[in-house]
């Protein structure tokens, strides 16, 4: 009865690449997701840089960038650099360091049928004007450090439990 999933055709498990670029189009960006998920970090400098929650795709190694000239590093703290473009100010990316990976706002790219937000993370620094509907995994700031804290040291941390 599930011959027709069977069959050779699109796939739904793997995401199909995304296309973005800036308000400009100075700047365009292309990479295969991992998943089709969404996350949402509420800590105090995303919302600083946003104007709001950043809302990121799963983080990637790989992406390719066209008008990389055009984009402009923050160093935002020890472990990452956050990315816009030099004209429009479009944030074009969040990069995190210790594991050489990008996370991208999931508004620059048009679309994304069929993602979910599945996590969020520095709930406990998210002010009381709004909050997201629906159910899902909330970490606070002191479990995000302990869940990366092995790349942020760049140590593997035993599992205490
Ligand atoms: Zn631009
Ligand atoms: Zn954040």
């Amino acid at each position: 009865m599930d011959a027709f999933m069977a069959e050779q055709g699109p796939t739904t498990d793997k995401p199909d690449m995304l296309h973005g670029h800036c308000l400009c189009e100075a700047v365009s960006v292309r990479f295969t997701p991992p998943g089709k998920h969404i996350d949402a970090c509420h800590c105090s400098m995303c919302r600083k840089w946003a104007g709001g929650p950043h809302m990121g795709l799963p983080m990637v190694t790989e992406a390719h960038f066209t008008g990389e000239t055009n984009i402009e590093r923050f160093a935002s703290s020890d472990f990452a650099e956050r990315g816009f473009c030099k004209t429009c100010g479009t944030h074009i990316f969040y990069y995190f360091k210790p594991q050489k990976a990008y996370s991208f706002p999931a508004g620059l790219f048009d679309g994304l049928e069929g993602f979910t937000m599945t996590e969020e993370i520095f709930i406990d620094a998210k002010p009381d004007y709004y909050d997201f509907g629906g159910e899902r995994e909330r970490l606070t700031e002191a479990q995000v450090m302990v869940k990366f804290a092995a790349s942020i040291e760049g140590i593997a941390q035993e599992d205490g439990q």
